[in-house]
């Protein structure tokens, strides 16, 4: 029998640490578990779990939360050159980034201490330091959620873009990733190291997967809120990227706006150097906090509510637009 609990708190559950009430809240471990949890009639809506890294709750919510809670991990195949591994949603992400490194495969070091489980990764196409998922994802399965049936999603069914993935677009709320299925290599392994302080870290120290990750969790835990410490969901807006001609203009008003080459001649800015120019960094509003050391990422000071937060968020980006004519979109999900 599934168990489901009524009327629980997802104040622990989501890293903004957001005091929510979900009607219904169940935890499942394998895809009979979701298919049943699915299929119960007291609830209409029904919304999916993860680490809650990269949620806004603003309201409690009046139908079933289906927290993703499977785990296991396994090698399917291997070659000389790699092994693809299958993971179950319901894994913690850097979790298995320390599993890979442990057993020398490379891939994901890049993507080191990003929270979350594996099952939200390929939703926004996670990405760090010039890794994105969809450079080591091999497919995923997922269950429909009206059908019920089980569908593989290959590397190219899933339109992977900066952040941004089919279950993003146009099969938004109409799957549930079950596993994931990751190609990584053995050694030789590729290493990524174009960031900048990447190679200052490396710089008296040999090349290799468990450097590397050490070195991006240092640069990490710099520079970002400790979430056990600090309620945030990292950045909160995307880098808006912008056509050239805008950029020109741009960079005629203010020589020093970052801003780097993305595909089809357009130009992604950094979203941090934005919102500090306009003087935001550090700055608090009431409960709700723009970070001293990143601009990009929003603080729950304490109490705040949802609400709160999402209102400095809609200042920001008005802001934005008033002074740089640019639309900040968000890269957390608002519920
Ligand atoms: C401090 C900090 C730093 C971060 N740094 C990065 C970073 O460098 N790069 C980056 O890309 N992200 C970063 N993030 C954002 C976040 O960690 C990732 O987006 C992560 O993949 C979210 O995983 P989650 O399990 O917490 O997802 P959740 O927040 O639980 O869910 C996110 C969305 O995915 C949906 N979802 C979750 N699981 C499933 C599933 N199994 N099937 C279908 N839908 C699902 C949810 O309904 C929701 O819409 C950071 C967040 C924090 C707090």
């Amino acid at each position: 029998m599934l168990s489901i609990n009524k009327n629980v708190s997802l104040k622990t559950l989501n890293t903004f640490k957001i005091d929510v009430i979900s009607k219904g809240f169940v935890s499942i471990k394998n895809f009979n578990e979701l298919k049943k949890a699915l299929e119960n009639n007291n609830y209409r809506d029904y919304r999916i779990l993860g680490g809650g890294s990269n949620i806004l709750f603003t309201n409690n919510f009046d139908g079933l939360t289906i927290h993703i809670a499977n785990k296991g991990i396994s090698i399917t195949n291997e070659s000389i050159k790699d092994v693809i591994v299958e993971i179950s949603a319901g894994e913690n992400w850097h979790d298995i980034v320390l599993w890979a490194i442990k057993n020398n495969f490379g891939g994901i070091e890049n993507l080191s201490l990003i929270p979350g489980y594996v099952g939200a990764a390929p939703i926004q196409n996670i990405g760090a330091y010039g890794v994105e998922l969809k450079d080591v994802f091999y497919c995923c399965e997922a269950l429909n959620i009206k059908t019920k049936q089980i569908k593989k999603f290959y590397v190219e069914d899933c339109e992977f873009e900066y952040r941004s993935s089919i279950f993003k677009t146009k099969e938004k709320n109409n799957y549930v990733i079950m596993k994931v299925f990751l190609k990584l290599s053995k050694e030789p392994h590729n290493y990524n190291i174009s960031y900048g302080k990447v190679k200052e870290h490396l710089k008296n120290k040999k090349k290799s997967i468990q450097n590397i990750s050490e070195a991006i969790i240092k640069i990490r835990k710099s520079k970002l809120p400790d979430i056990s410490k600090v309620g945030n969901a990292g950045s909160f807006f995307k880098n808006p990227i912008i056509d050239l001609n805008h950029y020109e203009n741009l960079k005629n008003k203010f020589n020093d706006i970052l801003g780097y080459k993305s595909e089809n001649n357009k130009i992604k800015i950094s979203a941090g150097w934005l919102i500090e120019k306009l003087g935001y960094k550090g700055l608090n509003f009431g409960n709700v906090g723009v970070y001293k050391k990143q601009a990009l990422v929003l603080i729950n000071n304490g109490n705040a509510k949802g609400i709160d937060i999402l209102k400095v968020a809609k200042k920001i980006q008005n802001d934005v637009k008033i002074n740089f004519d640019i639309n900040l979109e968000n890269e957390v999900n608002i519920f």
